[in-house]
């Protein structure tokens, strides 16, 4: 069951966003404490939530941003991370976008394509200055999660394949206003399988040692995000197993003496803490089944008709013994699905029910399709 009083649950109009701020605290603690322990850095990346009093946490403890947009690297600027600390990636910047972070001085571009690279020497030239970039190389691994979100593979539109490379060297000494100080690599998200991070470490020195063989030595590695949450228990395990994840790079990745290790953490640092808190409007009686019908809907919450995402769904309220129930929204939409067959609590038109584990990738995607009300955010100690 989710930690909250009853009076905060029922203080707001629903749906809303819930987030548990103490336990968002205790879980990049756990982070900042098993990557400290071999001097490794971390960019969380804002597009899980870019929400402020979230920000300003990732702020106070140290990591950096991790940016996909223009209006990101704003956001990230504006809450106080120093530009040093900014990071920039994305396969379609904008010259406008490009402009912005290039005024702004932030710390590093993470270049996607070859055409990308000329576009951002020319920008940087016309603004008079150098951009640092990483460059973003896919390595062909497979990170076995959802197809949706698997980003390392030849096949995905993300980054640089490693057959264009010697073409990218061929160029990079005429793009005067590039200068390249990173390789990035990011295979995908929701990642559970751990072997999964090992093969990548493996690809990543592969690749490494093609460019040293090239006398060239790069100031820092950034190998991504990606490490999954458990969406089946979010009570036993609300925090990520930090100290597996960054021990596998440890024991497995061959940095280069002085060499620095970047991680860009999204969903493991934030998901656990966010819980989406809607109320039952209706009980339709179906042919196999009873719906529940939900004042939210994939406006708010779009994981699970997109990715066929599961998300634990709790009753606040009810405490009676348990039914069958599928849980959907009001959008007009089949898909706006929360849960097929869920056991549940007999369930009742005004019970409170928590669709948790939805921190990361939930309310940044939330819509105004059918003109829906924007949800509000609220924050409490758990
Ligand atoms: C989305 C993204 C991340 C964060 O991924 P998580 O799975 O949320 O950790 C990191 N780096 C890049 C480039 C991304 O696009």
């Amino acid at each position: 069951m989710l930690h909250i009083k009853k009076a905060e649950l029922q203080n707001h109009p629903t749906p809303f966003y819930a987030y548990d701020l103490k336990l968002l605290r205790e879980t990049l603690q756990a982070a900042a404490h098993a990557a400290g322990k071999y001097g490794y850095h971390i960019h969380y990346a804002l597009k899980a939530n870019s929400n402020e009093p979230i920000l300003a946490e990732m702020q106070q403890i140290g990591f950096g941003a991790d940016c996909v947009s223009g209006n990101e690297v704003k956001r990230a600027l504006e809450t106080g991370f120093a530009p040093e600390k900014v990071v920039f990636a994305g396969v379609g910047k904008s010259d406008r976008e490009l402009r912005f972070a290039l005024e702004n001085d932030i710390f590093c571009f993470n270049v996607e394509s070859l055409h990308e690279l000329e576009v951002l020497n020319e920008l940087a030239g016309e603004s008079g200055k150098t951009a640092r970039i990483a460059l973003r190389i896919n390595p062909n691994v497979n990170a076995q999660t959802h197809h949706y979100i698997t980003t390392g593979l030849e096949e995905n539109k993300f980054g640089i394949n490693f057959w264009e490379l010697e073409q990218v060297l061929e160029l990079l000494p005429q793009f005067a206003h590039l200068q390249l100080i990173g390789l990035h690599f990011h295979i995908g998200s929701q990642i559970t399988e751990m072997s999964v991070f090992r093969a990548l470490c493996l690809r990543v020195n592969e690749i490494q040692q093609w460019f040293l063989n090239r006398n060239i030595k790069v100031e820092h590695l950034n190998v991504g995000g990606g490490l999954g949450v458990d969406y089946h228990e979010p009570e036993t395990n609300a925090i990520p197993d930090f100290e597996t994840y960054f021990g596998i790079f440890n024991e497995f990745l061959q940095p280069e003496p002085g060499q620095q290790v970047h991680f860009e953490l999204g969903r493991a640092l934030v998901a656990q803490s966010g819980t989406l808190i809607s109320k039952v409007l209706y009980i339709k009686k179906g042919i196999k089944t009873n719906f529940i019908i939900l004042d939210a809907g994939m406006t708010e919450l779009i994981r699970p008709a997109l990715y066929q995402s599961y998300h634990k769904i709790e009753n606040q309220t009810s405490k009676a013994p348990e039914m069958r129930y599928d849980v959907v929204g009001p959008i007009c939409e089949s898909s706006d699905c929360f849960g097929k067959a869920v056991m549940l609590p007999e369930t009742n038109r005004g019970d409170l029910l928590a669709i948790r584990t939805a921190g990361a990738y939930g309310e940044v995607m939330s819509s105004g399709y059918n003109l829906r009300d924007k949800a509000e955010a609220i924050y409490f100690e758990g």
